[in-house]
């Protein structure tokens, strides 16, 4: 489904991504593991065009994304879920928020705007108290959540993770992640999630690879992925 090939990404004369080729299936969850550094938001952020490829390429069912745009990627079906900033606006309404992710391509059609926005208050009951509120009134986890139903809102094919972990209670990871696995099973929904906080993504994953300054260095089915070979990976 989503075939990242060879992807090589530069900041100035320093390559932080060499090579890299990894693939995602529908309903498949490939987690990327590495240390601070290694490259992972680099390589997420290049996929929805947010920086510039050197080399290689990225295509969703045979269509090129590689150095198109953020807005081409959405439109694709493809979308980030950033670790920075969580990708919300905080002084719109929670409702707001939901409104402005609505994709072009399923035009402004109110209808189906009520429609998506019902889909992602059902997933997240606990923001329909909170859809006049500014977003950055919310607690963190609360507006985690928002984040999520943001990235969820028309129904991404892919959708890429940025350490989700970071900043928030061990249930409220577990909820997402749950949330994750449940429209991976029962809507096909293809997701990379990036980590450094290895067990909580191989919770959720089918497939593991890692990450090491810039290069994949191993690649495997998460259930056989032991304890000890985590630690032989950072
Ligand atoms: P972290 O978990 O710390 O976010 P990461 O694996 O996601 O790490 P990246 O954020 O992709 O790694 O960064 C890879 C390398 O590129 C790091 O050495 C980082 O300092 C560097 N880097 C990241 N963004 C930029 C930038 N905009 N300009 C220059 N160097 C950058």
């Amino acid at each position: 489904m989503l075939e990242i090939e060879a992807l090589s990404v530069s900041y100035g004369k320093r390559e932080v991504l060499s090579r890299v080729s990894l693939s995602v299936k529908e309903g498949e969850v490939l987690a990327v593991l590495g240390h601070n550094g290694a490259g992972k938001t680099t390589l997420l952020k290049s996929v929805v065009s947010l920086v510039r490829a050197e080399s290689g390429g990225i295509h969703l069912d045979g269509t090129q994304l590689c150095n198109t745009s953020p807005r081409t990627a959405a439109e694709a079906g493809v979308r980030l879920l950033p670790s920075e900033f969580r990708g919300i606006f905080s002084s719109r309404t929670v409702l707001d928020n939901l409104k402005i992710a609505m994709p072009a391509r399923m035009g402004r059609d109110k209808a189906r705007q009520e429609q998506e926005i019902a889909y992602c208050l059902e997933i997240f009951p606990d923001l329909r108290q909170k859809l006049k509120q500014p977003a950055g009134s919310l607690s963190g986890g609360q507006q985690q959540m928002v984040a999520m139903a943001v990235a969820l809102m028309g129904r991404p094919r892919v959708l890429l993770l940025d350490e989700p972990s970071i900043g928030l209670s061990p249930n409220l990871v577990q909820r997402l992640l749950d949330e994750v696995r449940r429209l991976s099973d029962s809507q096909g929904l293809a997701a990379i999630l990036v980590e450094q906080n290895a067990n909580v993504a191989l919770r959720i994953a089918d497939r593991v690879a890692a990450l090491r300054t810039g290069t994949i260095i191993r690649e495997a089915p998460a259930g056989q992925v032991t304890q000890e070979q985590l630690w032989d990976l950072f």
